[in-house]
C-alpha cells in the first residue's frame, strides 16, 4: 500500500499504523509501556536529548504508542503536528500553561464546556484576563480584543446549548490581528469539520469523547494546523525558536506543558482511542442521523418547551452549521414544559442512560443545571443560556426506532 495516494478519511486512519513499518508486522501499533529508551551508544543518547536526531527520551514526553496516535489525529485534522494529553482538559490546560503569561488577555466564548469555564476562572486568579463573549457574532469578539489579547478560544458547537460560533469570521479577525485562534473541535470531530479551514491555529480534541467513542479511555490532543504564524506570538522562549517557526508553538507546548506539568496520556488509553478512532466516521454517520431524528421528534412534542440542535431549521445558527459541518453533531439539549418533572422523565427511560460522558456509543442523558453545571451557580448558568430544566442528550448508535420509542414512552406516549 502506498502512502502517496490521497485516501479518504477512514481508509487513512485504518491503514496509517502499518504504513510506518510497524514492529513484527502487527497491524495495530503495540502498547509500549517502557518509560525509558535505549540508544545505540551514549553519544546517540545525548544527540536525541539535544533534539539533533529523532527518538524518545522519557515516557512523560511521549512514546511510540502515543506517537502513532498523535500521527493519526494529526492526519484527521490535516495538521503539521499533534500532541496528546491525558485528558481533553489536559490539552486545554496546556494552552494556559505553555502559552500565556500574567497580564495576557484571552477572549473566550461564553458558551463553554463547564470545566473549561472553570479553567478560565483559575487563569483569571493567576493574573490572566479573560473576557467571555457571545461568540455567535464576530462583532462581540472584536469588541473584546485588547492589545494584550493573545488567544481567542471557542467551541465549534457549544456543549450543552449547541450555540455555533461565528467560526469563519472569527478566524479572519484573528488572522488580521495576529491572534492565536484556538478551536475546541470535540463536538464536531475532524470528521464533521476541519477548524484549519476557518483559520484556527490550534485545535483541541477531547479524545475521550467521539474520537475514542466507547467511553473506555480518557485522552486529549492539541493539533497545530500550520495556519498561525508563530513569529507573531510574543510568548515564545528563545529556546524553542531554533527550528522553523512552524514548529515553535508545539515545541514550547511539549516542553512547557506536557513535560513540566505531566498530563501525559497513558499508552493503554492511547491504544483504546486509536482502535475507537477507526470507526469514527461510521459512528458519526449513525449518531448524527439519530440526533436529527430525535430532535425532530422532540420539537413536534407539545410537552417539550424547547429543543436545541443545529440541524433544526429553527436553530439560530442552522445556516452556519449547514455551511460548515458535514452533519450537525451528536448532541442536543431540550427543556420540558413547566410542571413536568425532569427526574421522573429520566427515570422512565430504559435505553438512554443518566450519565455525564458524551460521544459514547450509548445514548447518555443528563439534567445539566443539577449536575455538571451545578457548581457555577444560577447566575452564571443564566448568562450561558442554560435553563434550570435543561436536559442534555449525547445521542448514541442505537437503532433509531428503539431510541425514538424510548423517548416517546418516557414522555408517556407520542
Ligand atoms: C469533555 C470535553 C472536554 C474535556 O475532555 P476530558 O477528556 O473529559 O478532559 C473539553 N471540551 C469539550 C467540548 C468537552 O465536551
Amino acid at each position: 500500500m502506498s502512502d502517496k495516494k490521497n485516501y479518504g478519511f477512514t481508509t487513512t486512519i485504518l491503514h496509517n499504523d502499518r504504513l510506518k513499518g510497524i514492529e513484527h508486522g502487527s497491524l495495530h501499533k503495540p502498547i509500549h509501556t517502557s518509560v525509558a529508551f535505549g540508544y545505540a551508544d551514549a553519544r546517540q543518547l545525548a544527540s536525541v536529548f539535544q533534539g539533533k536526531e529523532p527518538g524518545f527520551r522519557y515516557g512523560r514526553q511521549g512514546n511510540p504508542t502515543i506517537s502513532a496516535l498523535e500521527d493519526k489525529v494529526n492526519k484527521m485534522e490535516q495538521g503539521v503536528g499533534t500532541i496528546c494529553f491525558a485528558t481533553g482538559m489536559g490539552a486545554i490546560g496546556a494552552v494556559v500553561q505553555a502559552l500565556l503569561r500574567t497580564g495576557d488577555h484571552v477572549v473566550s466564548s461564553a458558551f463553554l464546556f463547564g470545566n473549561t469555564n472553570s479553567l478560565w476562572q483559575t487563569a483569571m486568579s493567576q493574573g490572566i484576563g479573560v473576557s467571555f463573549v457571545d461568540a455567535t457574532d464576530v462583532a462581540n469578539v472584536e469588541a473584546a480584543i485588547t492589545e494584550n489579547t493573545r488567544v481567542v478560544f471557542v467551541e465549534t458547537i457549544a456543549n450543552p446549548r449547541t450555540q455555533v460560533a461565528d467560526l469563519k469570521r472569527i478566524g479572519a479577525l484573528c488572522q488580521a490581528r495576529g491572534i492565536l485562534y484556538v478551536v475546541d473541535n470535540t463536538m464536531t470531530t475532524p470528521y464533521l469539520f476541519l477548524p484549519k479551514e476557518v483559520g484556527a491555529g490550534l485545535v483541541v480534541n477531547a479524545l475521550t469523547k467521539s474520537i475514542g467513542g466507547h467511553g473506555n479511555a480518557l485522552g486529549g490532543s492539541l493539533t497545530d494546523t500550520g495556519a498561525y504564524d508563530w513569529t507573531r506570538f510574543p510568548n515564545i522562549y528563545e529556546n524553542y525558536k531554533k527550528a522553523a517557526p512552524l514548529q515553535w508553538g508545539l515545541a514550547q507546548i511539549r516542553a512547557k506543558a506536557l513535560r513540566d506539568f505531566g498530563s501525559s496520556l497513558a499508552p493503554d488509553a492511547a491504544h483504546h482511542i486509536a482502535v475507537g478512532a477507526e470507526t469514527l466516521a461510521l459512528r458519526m454517520q449513525r449518531t448524527t442521523a439519530n440526533a436529527l431524528a430525535l430532535a425532530e421528534m422532540l420539537e413536534k412534542d407539545e410537552r417539550v418547551a424547547a429543543v436545541y440542535y443545529p440541524g433544526l431549521p429553527s436553530h439560530p445558527q442552522h445556516a452556519i452549521s449547514a455551511e460548515l459541518f458535514r452533519a450537525h453533531g451528536s448532541l442536543l439539549s431540550f427543556e420540558l414544559k413547566d410542571g413536568l418533572d425532569c427526574f421522573d422523565f429520566l427515570n422512565r427511560l430504559q435505553l438512554a442512560i443518566p450519565a455525564s460522558n458524551l460521544g459514547d456509543n450509548r445514548t447518555l442523558i443528563i439534567p445539566v443545571a443539577h449536575t455538571i453545571f451545578f457548581e457555577m451557580g444560577a447566575e452564571r448558568r443564566a448568562s450561558m443560556g442554560i435553563a434550570e430544566s435543561l436536559i442534555r442528550v449525547s445521542v448514541g448508535i442505537e437503532d433509531t426506532a428503539d431510541l425514538l420509542d424510548d423517548f416517546c414512552t418516557a414522555l408517556e406516549g407520542c
